[in-house]
This record gives structure tokens, sequence and C-alpha cells, in this order.
């Protein structure tokens, strides 16, 4: 096969395991297999440069940097939608309809309504060519190099698509994506993002690309415009669309009469909560193009659709107290303590109210009654005070000044919506806090010891920081409440297992503000060990990729406090990697071309990953569950009796870690 021929069917094959993952959410190969196609795709690009396609499945990374977004007149103007409340509002809007069709009998397409942000993309002879906001409707942002990065969009179609037409739909943010952003920006101490939906609509305004491919985003697709399709109806048109290889949620109904669409909204008002993104409502369309077309559209919005928005879930109780948090980087959040109260299925006892200002600007008291409402977040808010039943004698609140753990007094950066308690090395919270961090499983991992017992061993006074930790004796844990012979020894020995962690790992265990897991990577691959990076310079630091003045100043803080220095000069004594151990492997071979492992249990000799490791070193591959490919299962303790069960049905050789390190040794 020519080279053209292979690149070819390499983007063929990527966007076909791309469509079945991202739009099918159901990939048919491993995520190793589909990197390798990618890598081979890359490597064939690179040294052809003249079959360079700006829609290849290796353009999904991004890089591209938009510094100014241009504004584009939309072909075709982009309406909003009318709202309604009730089901009787939606009956009034069909009698109107009736009046201006003459008592037709109408279908209705019953969607859901995506929370995001609108977006417009347009396709020439089936390849992306330009995706532009909605804006204020008649002309938008094109944000064509950001919206590529989201993997559901399609960057090519398939079947019979129309040689020109737009597609419009909504950007969003699934929760779990959310909450995963969200998580890793509280590990490096910054205030996570308030609401998924902005934070969809903030990332397609990012300027660089390799952002935005980062953001587990999603597109859902709704709308044909153009194309000079002969659809007769909304239902089909959503068909087309599937068919295309777009991403359109199959919750969609047609609904004969305005009985099954009540019956639709009255499903998803109670399970909207199941689904995996925020709704805030339902969008009901008449079916029927013609009709669509005859019903035209007012100053603002088609008249044959109409929004139904849920209510959302609010109740009021009353705010007994505000306590206040101090978190691991010294960030102060202030919680209201409430009367517990029912709400969207669960009980609501404490709400977040974010920071001092949000606390001016509602004018909260203790003892007023305050309405609760539970939107994409999991933690409810107060949106507003219920002025009348506010006790005669309320008092204004005001916000502390002093750390509630330490009495320090707080700081307030310019800028910085959050209050902080500079007492770093002294306040416990923050202390036990980084402690935390240190032995958690994505940083030391250290087993048999968990975030209370940490909290346990600060108060009595067994460390102070978490260089202590590798001081630790089995006698002076055991007096310990619920500490016995066996968790004692377990915890010894789980913090002696830590001084096996990389040092990358062991960078982002550290703690240093915003240097999360990325960073940390980056800037142990780019250092290679401690005291360069600690004698490391401003400019120097700001010169490694992706790492900007915040961060960098950060480090250079860290490294300034004498404390940690004195901190890491004894985790090196205690044996802790402080430099990237290069593992060339200069017994590689390729002894094991061409055959697949997959490895089960646990083992003695190896980590997992390490044979994992072995396996590729050594020209195999891993696979992830057992199949006919399958050429051997690495049994170690343990291994699940359905994996047993389906190895030896397929009729697949199970052999222990000795028989693999004697594989290795035949060559
Ligand atoms: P609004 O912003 O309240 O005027 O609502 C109109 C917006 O709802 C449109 O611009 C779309 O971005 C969005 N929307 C979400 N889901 C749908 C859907 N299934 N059909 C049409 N519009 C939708
Ligand atoms: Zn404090």
């Amino acid at each position: 096969m020519d080279i053209l021929s292979q690149i070819l069917l390499l983007r063929e094959e990527l966007d076909q395991h791309n469509y079945n993952y991202y739009v099918l959410d159901n990939p048919i190969i491993t995520d190793y297999d589909f990197d390798l196609k990618l890598k081979q795709l890359q490597e064939l690009e690179v040294k052809h440069p003249e079959y360079f396609d700006e829609n290849s499945p290796t353009q999904r990374v991004g890089g591209a940097i938009t510094k100014n977004f241009q504004t584009i007149a939309h072909e075709q103007r982009m309406y909003s939608l009318d709202n309604s409340y009730s089901k009787e509002d939606l009956l009034d809007w069909e009698k109107r309809i009736q009046k201006q069709l003459g008592d037709v009998p109408l279908e209705y397409t019953c969607e859901l309504k995506y929370d995001g942000a609108s977006i417009s993309i347009t396709y020439e002879n089936g390849q992306l060519v330009r995706a532009v906001t909605r804006g204020d409707g008649f002309q938008g942002d094109d944000v064509t190099n950001n919206v590529k990065t989201i993997n559901a969009v399609p960057l090519r179609l398939k079947g019979d698509y129309p040689a020109k037409f737009d597609i419009r739909g909504e950007i969003i943010l699934p929760f779990a994506g959310f909450e995963k952003m969200n998580q890793e920006l509280i590990e490096i101490g910054e205030a996570p993002y308030s609401n998924p939906r902005n934070t969809a609509s903030g990332s397609l305004k990012l300027q660089d690309s390799a952002l935005v491919a980062k953001r587990p985003l999603d597109c859902l697709l709704y709308s044909i415009v153009g194309g000079g399709l002969e659809l007769e109806s909304q239902f089909e048109a959503l068909h087309k669309a599937r068919d295309w290889g777009f991403k359109v949620p199959q919750e969609a109904r047609l609904a004969g009469n305005l009985e099954a669409v009540f019956e639709f909204i009255d499903y998803w008002d109670v399970h909207r909560h199941e689904l995996p993104y925020e709704t805030d409502g339902v969008v009901v369309k008449v079916n029927s193009i013609q009709y669509q077309e005859e019903l035209g559209f007012t100053a603002k919005s088609p008249r044959w659709a109409m929004a139904y928005k849920f209510k959302s879930e609010q109740v009021s109780t009353k705010l007994n107290s505000i306590s206040y948090q101090v978190g691991r980087t010294g960030a102060i959040t202030p919680v209201a303590n409430l009367e517990p109260v029912q709400l969207a299925g669960t009980i609501v006892k404490r709400a977040s109210l974010h920071n001092a200002d949000q606390i001016e600007k509602l004018d909260i008291r203790i003892g007023d009654t305050v309405f609760v409402e539970k939107g994409g977040e999991i933690i409810p808010k107060i949106i507003a005070v219920d002025l009348k039943q506010r006790p005669e004698n309320s008092v204004v609140t005001h916000y502390i000044t002093h750390c509630p753990e330490c009495q320090t007094e707080l700081v307030r950066n310019e800028g910085e919506a959050n209050h902080y308690c500079p007492n770093f090395y002294g306040c416990p919270p923050q202390i036990i806090g980084r402690i935390q961090h240190f032995i958690s499983r994505k940083a030391m991992d250290i087993e048999g010891l968990g975030g209370e017992t940490v909290a346990l061993l600060f108060n009595n006074g067994l460390v102070h920081n978490y260089a202590d930790l590798y001081q630790l004796t089995v006698e002076q844990i055991l007096p310990l409440e619920r500490m016995a012979q066996k968790s004692a020894e377990n915890l010894v020995n789980g913090v002696a297992d830590s001084k096996n962690i990389p040092f990358e790992r062991v960078l982002y265990a550290l703690g240093i503000r915003f240097v999360g897991e990325t960073v940390a990577k980056k800037l142990a691959k780019h250092y290679k060990n401690i005291d360069a990076l600690s004698k490391a310079s401003l400019m120097d630091l700001i010169l490694v990729d992706e790492i900007g003045e915040r961060i960098a100043q950060s480090v250079i803080d860290f490294f300034e406090n004498k404390e940690n220095t004195i901190i890491i000069e004894r985790l090196k004594e205690y044996g802790v990697q402080f430099e990237v151990v290069e593992k060339v492997n200069l017994d590689a071979t390729e002894i094991l071309l061409g055959k697949t492992f997959v490895v089960s249990g646990v083992f003695t000799e190896f980590s997992r990953d390490d044979l994992k490791k072995a396996i590729e070193d050594n020209g195999g591959k891993v696979g992830s569950s057992i199949s006919s490919k399958t050429d051997y299962v690495v049994a170690g303790d343990n291994m699940g009796p359905a994996k047993l069960e389906k190895a030896s049905k397929l009729n697949i050789p199970i052999i222990s870690e000795t028989d693999f390190m004697e594989m290795l040794k035949e060559s």
C-alpha cells in the first residue's frame, strides 16, 4: 500500500473508533490500541507534510491559538426560544398555532433542552469548515479551532449528507467531566468553577485550543439548517443527523398530541437527575417542516417551537449559623448551616456561600429565611433571602477577620475572591490537609494510612509535617484509638514502600500551590532532580513548556521557605526519590513481538505496572480484557474467577510471573 492510502486508511479507522467511543459510547478497541494507531498516523503525517489535512484525527489535540475571535455573520439567524412554565401555557400555544394553520392534527418532536453554549457548525462536502457561537443571533464568534478539539464533533461526515449545510446544537460539559476539572483545581488550591454551563461557554473562548482539547466537552445536535434537503419532519432530521455521524441524544420522542408531550415532560421532570448532563427543560417542536414554514418566526423566536422550563427545585429554610472552613491551601470557605430540609430527593443541611462578596451581595444574616436551590452542583446554593421574614433584631454579617483555627489575621489578594489564612506552616487544617494530600492515591499512595489517621497522628503530636511520617514506629502508633498491631505495622510498611514512588509524583505530593499532576510531570521531566528545580530562576521556569508566571512564582516561593528545604533534606535522607530514574531498559528485546498479554491479579516480583512495562519493552502488547486476540494471560494471586473461566473457554494459556520471566530469558 502506498503512503497516501495508508494515511487515508488510518484516518478513516481512527474517525470510526472516535465515533464509536464518543458518539455511540461503545468503543471496540482499547485506548492503548487507539493511541498506537494515532501515533502511527502522526509519524506518517510528520514525514509527509504534503498529505496534511486540517481535519485529520491527529488535529484533535489542538494547538492553534486564536488571539482575536473573528465575528462571522450567520447565514441564517440563530433564534432563541419562547419559554413556557405550565401545561396551560402549552395548550394556549397549540391554540394559537391551530388558529394560524386551521385546525390540522399536529405531531410534536420532544427533545431535552441541553444547558450549555449554542453553536452553529458549517459543513461543506462532508468536511467541517466553521463553527460559530450564537452571539446576538445575527453574528457570532468564529471558534472553529476550539470546536474541532471536541471529540464528539465529527470533522468528516458519512452517508448521504448535502453538499453544504449548517447544523446547530449545544456544547455542554457533562457533570462527570465538570467534577473532575474541579477536583483538579481544588487539588492545586484554586477556586473551582461554579457551574458546567459557564465553564462550557468559557471554554469556547479560550485562546489556546490545546487547553480546550483537554476539557471533557461534549456536543449535542438538534437542528439542520439549509442544505436544500427535502425533509418532511424534525424527527426525520434528527435521524439524518445521526446517520451522518452527529451525536443526537436518543431521548428525543415523537408525540402524537400534547397529551403525549406532557407525558414526556412529566417523565423527565423526575428523571432528569439521572442524566449525565444538565437540562433545564424540554423543547417541543411542531414536527412537520411544512407547518414550520407556514408558522414562521416572531422577532425573536420560531412560532413552531416552545421551551418548557422545569421548575428548579427550590425550598426555603432557616439559616442557623455560618461556619468558616480552612482548606489545605489556606483558602477560607464560608458555609451556611441550615435547618435541615428536603430538596431534590436529599436532605440539605449545608449550603456553600462561596466568599465574602457573595455574603455581602445577599446581605444574608443569621436567623434569616433563605431560598435554597439545587442546580448542576452537588452542594446546593442559597439564591436569595426572604426579606419579609427577616427578624427585627437581625444583625449584618461581618466576614471573619481572623482564621477560626489559628487566629492569624486573614489576607485577601487583589483580584481574588477568597480570603486566605497566611499561616501555611502553623495552621492545623493546612498542615493536616497537606499531609493528607501527600499520602493520597495520586501522590505517595501510602497504603494503610487514611485521612482520619493523619488527623489523629497530628492531634497526638506524632507528626507535624509529612517528613515526620518516615520516623513513625509501631510502638508510637499502637496506643492510638482503633489501632491494632496489624494496622500499625501496615502503616509503617506503607510509609516505607512509598520510597519507591517516582520523583514526578513526589513533586506533586509536596503540595506546591498550582503544581498539579501534569505540571509536576513537566517539571520533573525538565529538571530531572529537586536540586536543579530548587535553583531555577523565575525566567528559567517560565521558559518550560506550559509553565506560566503564577506557577513559576509559586515554585520559587516554596523553595525560598526554609522549613520546606529542611523537610526536603529530611525526606532525602529517608530515601524518598528526588530525581528521575531513567528506566532505559538495556535488556529490551523484541522477543514478544506480535503477542498480546492480559495481566490479572497481584504479583510478588513485579508491580502490575512494571509487568506491563516489561511486556511492552520487549515488543509485546498489553490488552485490557481477555478476547480471542489474547495470546497469554499472566496471572498473579487473586485473579478473578470470571477471567479464569473466560481464558480457559478460549483456550488461552495462563502463565505465572515466573513463566513470564522464563519467556524473556529464552532470548
Ligand atoms: P434560551 O437561551 O433560553 O433563549 O433558549 C434557546 C436556546 O436553547 C437555543 O439557542 C439553544 O441553544 C438551546 N437549546 C438547547 N436544547 C435545545 C433543543 N433541543 N432544541 C433547540 N434549542 C435548544
Ligand atoms: Zn489559620
